[in-house]
């Protein structure tokens, strides 16, 4: 026998499972069912392509079983089972996904100082360790699939467990609990048999409890009688499932400790036949935005369990639905070669992306409330559904929300259109790396002066984004600080424009002098009315704050050159203009091009090229005020 030391975080987690965990003791059977049913599809999978690995076992169970007089409840499969290492591994470390999301949650509740309130962590799946809430106690009997050696695992959650060679008549484990003084109701079989039924009762396999009658008796070989409908709950009729069935499934899956904001629950007949369940989760996975994170449903093949996160049934700019695809027609050895290639695959894909559309579509409608939190969790992963699948964008764009310049929290493109004000042509919208940023943008001074209603993005992907937005409703969408900004409502006939805009050309050629190489252009603006300058955006450019975010990590991007927009009705414009003409002007003027040239900068949220020479020129235009204010 030798003994080993759990590790660190373990510890962690059992002393919270034993201490902190008063309520909802029940869940280490869902748990422990849970650890048989996936041992089980585990075997059976390897099963597809290792011909000998099941021998005569092949009926699959789990099996549930008190002992009165031991007082112990054994759940007992004829899965995968474990090798020594894979005990080591598994029940002796914290690489499993249940216990790990169980610490996450606590560290934050902890702070955020909601430490106090551990009831809620009664909701959580803490997988294994969740035996010792009921247990004080606990062994392990396995035998690996393929073994022949069988291994006895034993812990009382001290600080280690023991392991020791044992016996074990065929594959797979048998979980024994020694109950603790309080929680003996365990040994009722009414009392499990309850909880089977509520919380794994879709468990696809047969869970057995000894048949009722001739317990205690001289008969050698116990009777099991199945206790559970043991019919993979997608499969069933949606119209005989419970709400509180689905959520428990959905638990079951994803290993979350909330319910699913939505469901969508379907079947495709035709080419590719296949049953479908979808989630939308009622909180954001942590790892949503990492490369490795993972996504993708859980693919079966008639039942059979075939693989976690099947990726090519889910776009990434899906990634965080949760559900199964269960299809008819892929063979059962299908491999992610195979997936990766396949014409069927992409059929199928095709659905479940229609289907999932459909699902948001349908929350947006039913639950406007529940909709935005979904929009606040994962909004901008479902954004990149518009540049990578254009042929949705339409849909898409029924779905996005933006925060606006008129509304609280966010609006949708249609009720953005429903405010529009007479004479408003196009939708208007301003991207920029913040939104006090936006707010404050003087790109937008011309429009709010109008009353039109401005859309704020604030999220990187917003670029890519509308490229493929470009119209929604028979209404285009323009950007504010884009050169193509057109208010379409100026008063001026195009001879006027034209005189005024010879009346400043000694100023715009000034600035283009001055400012030279850095910006394309010089031109007069509409956009504006409090500020004297901006800096707006040439076709098919590029938006600084995005410029900045490739180059940080690391893209070779081309700089845009932008346009510099100036306010001829700015009383400061107009001073410029006037010094401009004078003989002896000279050196200001240049001077205070280079400061408006930082101003709009600034205004856009990008650094000044030279922050020594700006600051210098503000002291010494302030020296100036101060000395003439002091005299004057
Ligand atoms: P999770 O199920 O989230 O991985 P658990 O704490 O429930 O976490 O289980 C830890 C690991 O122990 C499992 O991933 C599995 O590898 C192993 N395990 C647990 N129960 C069994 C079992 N009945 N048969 C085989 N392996 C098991
Ligand atoms: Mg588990």
């Amino acid at each position: 026998m030798t003994e080993y030391k759990f590790e660190a975080e373990v510890n962690q987690v059992l002393s919270l499972v034993i201490n902190s965990l008063y309520s909802n003791k029940e869940i280490f059977l869902r748990e422990l069912i849970s650890n048989a049913s996936d041992a089980i599809d585990k075997a059976r999978f390897r099963a597809i392509s290792e011909k000998d690995l099941l021998g005569d076992d092949t009926e699959f169970r789990i099996r549930i079983s008190a002992d009165e007089e031991a007082k112990t409840v054994t759940i007992d499969d004829n899965g995968v089972g474990m090798t020594k290492e894979e005990l080591v591994e598994n029940l002796g470390t914290i690489a499993h996904s249940g216990s790990r999301a169980f610490i996450e949650q606590l560290q934050a509740a902890a702070a955020a100082e909601e430490g106090s309130d551990v009831s809620l962590i009664g909701q959580f799946g803490v997988g294994f360790y969740s035996s010792f809430l009921v247990a004080d106690r606990v062994e392990v009997i396995t035998r690996a699939a393929g073994a022949d050696q069988a291994w006895h695992w034993a812990s009382e959650a001290k600080d280690g467990y023991t392991i020791e060679e044992s016996d074990r008549e065929g594959r797979g484990t048998s979980i024994v609990l020694h109950l603790k003084e309080d929680q003996q109701e365990y040994l009722r079989s009414w009392r499990i048999k309850n909880l089977v039924q509520r919380y794994a009762d879709y468990v696809s396999h047969r869970i057995e409890m000894p048949a009722e009658g001739g317990e205690g008796e001289e008969d050698a070989a116990e009777e099991f009688s199945q206790i559970n409908t043991a019919s993979a709950l997608w499969r069933r009729s949606a119209s005989e499932i419970t709400d509180e069935q689905y959520d428990e499934f959905y638990k079951h899956l994803t290993h979350d400790w909330e319910t699913p904001l939505t469901r969508s629950h379907f079947r495709i007949e035709g080419m590719q036949q296949f049953t479908g369940l979808l989630f939308v989760p009622g909180q954001a996975p942590f790892d949503m935005f990492t490369p490795e994170g993972k996504h993708g449903v859980r693919l079966y093949v008639k039942r059979v369990f075939i693989m976690e996160d099947c990726k090519e049934l889910l776009p990434q700019w899906l990634r965080f639905i949760k559900g199964v695809v269960d299809s008819d027609d892929l063979p059962l050895n299908v491999s992610r070669e195979l997936l990766q290639d396949s014409r069927l695959v992409r059929t199928i894909e095709k659905q479940v992306v229609k289907k999932a559309i459909a699902m948001l579509e349908k929350l947006a409608k039913d639950s406007s409330e529940d909709y935005l939190k979904f929009w606040d969790m994962f909004g901008r992963v479902l954004k990149e559904g518009l540049h990578f699948a254009p042929e949705h964008s339409k849909k898409l764009a029924g779905l996005v929300r933006y925060k606006s310049s008129t509304q609280e929290g966010w609006t949708s493109l249609a009720e953005y259109i429903e405010r529009m004000p007479e004479g408003q042509q196009d939708i208007y919208y301003a991207m920029g790396p913040s939104l006090s940023l936006l707010e404050n943008s003087p790109h937008l001074e011309g429009l709010k002066k109008r009353g039109y209603e401005v859309l704020y993005m604030t999220d990187g992907i917003d670029e890519w984004a509308m490229q493929n937005l470009s119209e929604f409703d028979e209404k285009k969408l323009v950007s504010a600080l884009s050169e193509n900004l057109d208010l379409g409502d100026s008063e001026e006939d195009e001879e006027s424009k034209k005189a005024r805009e010879e009346e400043f050309q000694g100023l715009t050629q000034r600035f283009s002098t001055v400012l030279d190489e850095r910006v394309q252009e010089v031109r007069l603006s509409e956009r504006l009315a409090d500020s004297p300058v901006c800096l707006v955006i040439p076709e098919g450019g590029m938006h600084a704050h995005i410029e900045r975010m490739l180059r940080a990590n690391d893209q070779d991007v081309p700089k845009t050159k932008r346009i510099l927009e100036v306010n001829p009705e700015h009383q400061l414009i107009k001073h410029l203009h006037e010094l401009n003409t004078r003989e002896d002007s000279g050196q200001n003027v240049g001077e205070w091009i280079e400061l408006l040239y930082d101003q709009a900068l600034i205004a856009e949220g990008s650094p000044v090229e030279d922050p020594a020479s700006f600051a210098k020129r503000v002291t010494t235009l302030m020296e100036k005020a101060a000395f003439s204010q002091m005299m004057g």
